[in-house]
C-alpha cells in the first residue's frame, strides 16, 4: 500500500516504471491528493487501475458531518480491523484536522472514550500521514462552505498518546512537513505527559507546538483522571514543558477538559492560572463532550464561564474552545463507540 511506504521508496510500488512516473505518483499522494486513483489523470489507465485498491491503507467505515458541513468525522478501518478516527473542522480562515496516532490507547484516562477501550496497536507513519492526505483530498473534492480548501493545521489529539508511538509520529511529522509542505508551526503534538517524549521532541528540527493535556492542577486530582501521572507527576511534566519552551522558543499550550464538579472549581482555576503564568503558556479550556463510557459530565454554561473568568483573573491567557460535533460523537474515541467498536 502506498501510504505504508516511505515516499522516497515509492519506486517499489511501481516496478519498472520510469522515475518521472514515481514523481507523478508522489505528487498525487502527497501534494495534490485525490480520493480516487482514477483522478490521477497523467498516469496511464492501466496504472491507475492497478493502484485503485492500494491507494489508502484503510477503508472509510463511517463519515459524519455536522455544524452545517463545517465538521466532518471519519472512522477509518485498517485491513487488520484497527479503528482510526480523524475529525476535520472548518473555520472562516482556517481548517484544523485532528488525527489519531494509535488505534486505541494504553493511557486509560478515566474521562476518555478511547481510554476505556484499551490499546490496540501503534499506527504506522503511513497510516498517520494518510489521514492528512485523505482529509486534504476530501477538502479538494468537497470544499467546506466558509473555509479554505486545504488542511491548514494538524493536531495530534485524536486516538492515542502520540509520544508513546514516538518513531512513527516523528516520521509522520517529517513527511507532513518535508513532503506535503505543511508548516511545522501548524502542527500540534498533544501529550498527557510522557516526559521523555517531550524531551526528545525538543531535540527535533521542527518547531511544532506542544500541547500538554493537564486537566488537573495538583497530583492528587490528576491521578484520578490521568493514571500516567503516577509515573510522571506534575512537577516532572511542567519541568519538561519548560525545557521544551526554552529549547524551541515555542509557547506551550495547556489543555483542560472541563468536567462538572471534578476540575471546574475556582481553586483549580487559580492553580491552573498560576501554572500557565509560570510557564508563560496559553490555556485552552474545552468543555467535556459527554460520552456514555465515562462518568464525568460537561458543566453548565454559567459554570464554564466562571471557570474561564477565574483563570483570566490570574493574568493567564485563556481561550474557551468550542466543542465541535457533539451530535456526531466528535470527541476522541466516540465514533468508534457508537459504531460498535
Ligand atoms: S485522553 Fe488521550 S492519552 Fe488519555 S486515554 Fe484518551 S487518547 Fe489516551
Amino acid at each position: 500500500m502506498p501510504y505504508a511506504t516511505d515516499p522516497d521508496a515509492l519506486g517499489a510500488l511501481l516496478p519498472g516504471e520510469p522515475r518521472y512516473r514515481i514523481d507523478q505518483l508522489r505528487e498525487w499522494l502527497y501534494l495534490h491528493p485525490v480520493l480516487d486513483a482514477e483522478q490521477m489523470t497523467n498516469l496511464p489507465l492501466s496504472l491507475r487501475r492497478d493502484l485503485a485498491d492500494r491507494l489508502w491503507p484503510f477503508r472509510v467505515e463511517a463519515e459524519r458531518t455536522t455544524d452545517d458541513g463545517a465538521t466532518i468525522k471519519w472512522l477509518f478501518r485498517a485491513g487488520d480491523g484497527a479503528a482510526i478516527e480523524a475529525v476535520l473542522m472548518g473555520y472562516p480562515h482556517r481548517t484544523t484536522l485532528c488525527i489519531s496516532s494509535q488505534a486505541g490507547c494504553a493511557m486509560a484516562c478515566t474521562f476518555c472514550a478511547t481510554g476505556q477501550f484499551g490499546f490496540d496497536r501503534h499506527l504506522t507513519a503511513g497510516e498517520i500521514v494518510a489521514q492528512v492526505a485523505y482529509a486534504a483530498a476530501h477538502l479538494r473534492a468537497n470544499p467546506m462552505p466558509r473555509s479554505p480548501a486545504r488542511v491548514g493545521n494538524v493536531v495530534f489529539m485524536g486516538m492515542g498518546e502520540p509520544l508513546a508511538n514516538y518513531p512513527n509520529v516523528r516520521e509522520a511529522i517529517r513527511r507532513i512537513v518535508e513532503v506535503m509542505g505543511l508548516s511545522a508551526r501548524s502542527i500540534t503534538v498533544s501529550t498527557v505527559g510522557v516526559t521523555p517524549g517531550i524531551d526528545r521532541l525538543a531535540t527535533e528540527p521542527w518547531p511544532v507546538t506542544l500541547a500538554l493535556s493537564l486537566h488537573a492542577a495538583d497530583d492528587h486530582l490528576r491521578e484520578t483522571l490521568v493514571p500516567l501521572n503516577h509515573r510522571y507527576p506534575l512537577d516532572h511534566i511542567l519541568a519538561a514543558a519548560a525545557r521544551f519552551r526554552a529549547e524551541k522558543g515555542r509557547r506551550v499550550t495547556l489543555e483542560w477538559t472541563l468536567m462538572s464538579e471534578v476540575n471546574d472549581t475556582p481553586d483549580q482555576a487559580r492553580a491552573l492560572g498560576a501554572i500557565a503564568r509560570e510557564l508563560r503558556a496559553h490555556v485552552n479550556v474545552i468543555p467535556m463532550n459527554p460520552t456514555p463510557l465515562a462518568p464525568q459530565k460537561r458543566p453548565p454554561k454559567a459554570r464554564i464561564d466562571q471557570f474561564v473568568d477565574e483563570v483570566r483573573r490570574t493574568g493567564a491567557t485563556v481561550t474557551l474552545r468550542d466543542t465541535r460535533g457533539i451530535e456526531i460523537d466528535a470527541a476522541c474515541g466516540q465514533l468508534r463507540v457508537s459504531s460498535g467498536g
